[in-house]
């Protein structure tokens, strides 16, 4: 089944304590596609420059990523830049530099106004809205979201809520638009604000779904400390690998999206493993059905 996914298409220079790596693809648009890709066939909307790198165009076609969708205007590619600590879990942004994303207002091909599974990645709520406003009754729309969204567009977030289905956030920023530390029951203040069920996720600690059905909780796939790499993308290839899951399998009940949870975590591992989207790409289908039959052994899902 088709997907949709919206999100930012970036340049991204990206420093670890034991490495530095500039202007590599990123955007949370491009991870979740190219994560979405596993299962799914995911049509990207998006915006970059003329300076995007024509290879990373073809890195994009070579996973099936339908760029039909995909601008080039003239001006410079969202870059961003940002930096570990040690503990990966700390990281600061050193730079946003907007670029053509600034004035983007998404206008979509007409035969994607129809597609019915719909993954609004991270990016500023207010044009993931003017998306959704251009869809004909899609069947499943979910929602990402950050810390600089709650902070400086929390009305047009708390607007958008009222229209989607899901929404996957990480337990700091479900604390901050809460202000209750507890993720599930932050999780359940958020599901008061709109949509109809919510993932929190919390990192090492894996994620937890908070849904009218109940509740579940998905470990994180155990990687030891030479295994996180760099962990940019990972909650977005973790919303990629888990609406690519529930457009393949066309269905919405709890047991599907914790099974979604799952895909995602493990697609999320190969994230994790490499710098930038390297550890994706170069993760065969063969290798992820590996990794999720080991992980339904360790955590024990049917
Ligand atoms: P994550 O590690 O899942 O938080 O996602 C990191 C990705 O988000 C990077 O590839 C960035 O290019 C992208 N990103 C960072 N800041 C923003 C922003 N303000 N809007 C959209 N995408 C962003």
């Amino acid at each position: 089944m088709s997907l949709l996914v919206f999100g930012s298409t970036a340049l991204d220079s990206i420093i670890t304590p034991k490495k530095k790596n500039p202007r590599l693809l990123g955007g949370s648009g491009s991870h979740a596609a190219v994560a979405a890709s596993f299962f799914a066939a995911p049509k990207l909307i998006g915006v970059v420059g003329t300076d995007f790198p024509r290879k990373y165009i073809s890195l994009l076609e070579r996973h099936k990523v339908n760029l039909k969708g995909l601008k080039v205007r003239d001006g410079k590619t969202f870059h961003w830049a940002g930096e570990y600590e040690v503990n990966m879990n700390n990281r600061r942004t050193l730079d946003t530099v907007l670029g053509v994303i600034e004035n983007f207002s998404p206008t979509l091909p007409v035969a994607y106004t129809k597609l019915p599974y719909v993954l609004l990645a991270n990016i500023a709520p207010k044009v993931q809205r003017q998306v959704l406003d251009q869809m004909k009754r899609p069947k499943f729309i979910v929602a990402d979201t950050m810390d600089l969204w709650i902070n400086i567009a929390r009305e047009e977030l708390l607007a958008l809520f009222k229209k989607i289905d899901g929404l996957i956030i990480n337990d700091s920023e479900a604390e901050q638009l809460t202000e209750i530390s507890n993720p599930i029951t932050a999780a359940l203040a958020i599901i008061d604000m709109g949509p109809s069920f919510v993932i929190v996720k919390k990192g090492e600690h894996g994620a937890v779904l908070v849904h009218q059905d109940g509740i579940a909780v998905v470990p994180a796939f155990p990687l030891d400390q030479d295994g996180v790499v760099d962990p940019t993308g990972a909650g977005d290839s973790f919303a990629g690998g888990f609406m690519g899951h529930i457009a393949a399998s066309g269905k919405l009940d709890f047991e599907t999206m914790q099974e979604g949870m799952a895909w995602g975590t493990v697609t999320a591992s190969f994230t994790l493993g490499s710098f930038g989207l390297d550890g994706l790409v170069s993760t065969t289908q063969a290798e992820l059905e590996a990794r999720m039959s080991e992980f339904r052994t360790i955590a024990r899902i049917c």
